[in-house]
């Protein structure tokens, strides 16, 4: 499996803090609540749950890059 890297959008991150549930090695908030990255490429034994942190973001705030990333599902 091969490492992925991580990006997310500030600007429209909503504060849910699924990914942050989800990943708490990866994402965190900032004082406003705002995703920021911890791990900008982590382990690729974590590929499945960043999929899943991708698709669960309610605004497609999360990016992931690398070897076999499927494309993002479109919001709508
Ligand atoms: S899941 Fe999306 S909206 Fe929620 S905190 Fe993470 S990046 Fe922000």
């Amino acid at each position: 499996m091969a490492e992925m890297r991580v990006t997310a959008d500030g600007s429209t991150c909503v504060t849910s803090s699924l990914c942050v549930y989800r990943l708490p090695q990866v994402f965190d908030q900032d004082a406003e609540g705002r995703v920021v990255v911890l791990d900008p490429q982590p382990p690729a034994e974590l590929r499945r749950e960043l999929l899943r942190a991708r698709r669960g973001c309610p605004t497609r705030s999360i990016h992931l890059e690398g070897e076999d990333v499927p494309p993002e599902v479109p919001l709508g």
